[in-house]
């Protein structure tokens, strides 16, 4: 395995895996696993999807949403596997819905083949808009 890819990152994305088969996608086929690490505990979560195509739930947030309902706002690390050749890369909409609870968390990600990739989120998504942006007070409203 990859020097940079630790025993911890593996176990997460067993996880990942492990909650695969839940995933609900009858229109695309494309089930995705993706689980949390935050406050030592491990959050799954699968990707869900919506006869109102634009409903649709992507395993990476049902899974931090997990972690949030059980009172995490720090996350360590998400893996996320799909049925993707290459390494499945979470999609833009969950790539900032990540960055508000650590920009800097370990993001594993993983496909049908045994292939792994690890960045770190800030890399996946560089300037990120974050909490401190709001509170930026320029005196205008004032
Ligand atoms: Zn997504």
């Amino acid at each position: 395995m990859p020097k940079h890819i630790t025993e911890a990152d593996l176990a997460l994305l067993a996880f990942a895996r492990e909650v695969r088969p839940r995933a609900y996608a009858p229109y695309s086929g494309f089930r995705v696993g993706a689980a949390v690490f935050a406050g030592g505990e491990i959050f799954q979560g699968v990707n869900a999807e919506n006869a109102a195509y634009g409903s649709t739930v992507c395993a990476e947030r049902a899974a931090a949403l997990a972690a949030i309902t059980a009172g995490h706002r720090d996350f360590d690390a998400v893996a996320v596997i799909g049925d993707s050749e290459s390494p499945c890369v979470p999609c833009g909409a969950c790539r900032q819905f990540l960055a508000e609870f650590n920009p800097a968390m370990r993001v594993i990600m993983s496909g049908r083949t045994d292939e792994i990739d690890v960045r770190r989120l800030d890399e996946l998504l560089p300037d990120a808009f974050v909490r401190g942006y709001l509170d930026q007070d320029d005196g205008e409203d004032e």
